[in-house]
């Protein structure tokens, strides 16, 4: 990664009382959801991650189960909307009660929204138990599908979680071909969330796991950088939202860059939530996008991110 480059400590000086674009925090657990309320001032939760609740299961969870559990989590985490994820199994993250083939080529293969070829009755079960979770509670939820490829997908999911609850309903952009089709989801999602972790790996064709390819998975990278610019602009021409919730979203700077871009919120670590407000309360929106324009003309991830540190240390 980012050893070669300079490294600036800036200090972010507030002078507005909340961050110009919504912080929200990333969850995997109740703990998680505890934690961000008690240890942090993120507002709601842009990214529950439920495979994480399944990792060790033998048995599939019934919706009596799984409505008990999603409402204890929906019930601790912090004011504001709360983004439940379906279930992303697959790739890195097998969830053992689903027994997946072994694939050759895992992070191209039957993973995330998917899965609903031979899973359907899961992923629907999911979405009924959080319908009930989100009645007990009274919570604002949010849902979405991972690794939505096509426009066809996202209507096949925003159909399906319509039919089953009164939540909004949206996709996550984790491929160049929906990245591409973003203004074509007008209608059909009422929101979109960046996972920058999987867009890089497929942008870039860099496997995220593997540590020798690091270079290509930086956000800096020019190339993720126009992308994400180009889904801001497809949303906005939409109509609906969108945020991000890849790690890229936890580095400050870059959230900054992502406001800039015309991003809407972001979602991050609950270790980071801190930080990534102090920047973006740091500035207004006017100064963001002249960060992220000084941003988007590097031609390396290097200068990207001088680009953007010698802007905000400036402020
Ligand atoms: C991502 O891909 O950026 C993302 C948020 O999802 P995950 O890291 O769980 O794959
Ligand atoms: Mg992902």
């Amino acid at each position: 990664g980012d050893e070669s480059l300079a490294t600036k400590a800036i200090t972010y000086i507030a002078i507005n009382d909340e961050p110009i674009i919504p912080v929200r925090a990333n969850i995997g657990t109740l703990a998680d959801a505890e934690n961000a309320t008690s240890k942090t001032e993120a507002v709601g939760v842009g990214l529950f991650r439920t495979e994480l609740l399944y990792l060790n299961s033998k048995v599939v969870p019934t919706v009596d189960e799984q409505a008990t559990e999603y409402a204890s989590i929906l019930a601790a985490a912090p004011q504001g909307p709360i983004v439940v994820r379906t279930i992303d199994a697959g790739s890195d993250k097998p969830v053992p009660f689903l027994h997946m083939p072994h694939e050759d080529n895992p992070a191209l293969g039957v993973r995330g929204f998917r899965l609903i070829q031979d899973h359907r009755d899961f992923i629907e079960d999911q979405l009924k138990s959080l319908e009930i979770a989100r009645v007990k509670t009274g919570r604002e939820v949010w849902v979405m599908a991972p690794m939505i490829a096509t426009v066809q997908e996202a209507k096949q999911f925003a159909d399906l979680a319509r039919s089953l609850g009164g939540y909004k309903v949206g996709i996550m952009v984790e491929t160049p071909s929906i990245a591409a089709l973003i203004d074509q989801l007008a209608g059909i999602v009422d929101f979109v969330s960046v996972g920058t972790n999987d867009l890089s790996q497929y942008l870039f064709a860099a496997d995220r796991m593997n540590a020798n390819l690091g270079a290509l998975a930086n956000h800096w990278q020019p190339g993720l950088i126009r992308t994400l610019a180009r889904i801001a602009d497809g949303a906005a021409k939409g109509g609906f939202s969108v945020g991000v919730c890849g790690e890229s979203a936890s580095d400050p700077a870059f959230a900054v860059v992502l406001a800039g871009l015309g991003i809407n919120s972001v979602s991050v670590s609950v270790s980071q939530v801190g930080a990534v407000r102090a920047s973006l309360s740091a500035l207004d929106i006017a100064k963001a996008k002249e960060v992220a324009n000084k941003v988007l003309v590097a031609t390396s991830p290097e200068a990207a991110k001088a680009a953007a540190l010698d802007a905000l240390a400036q402020l």
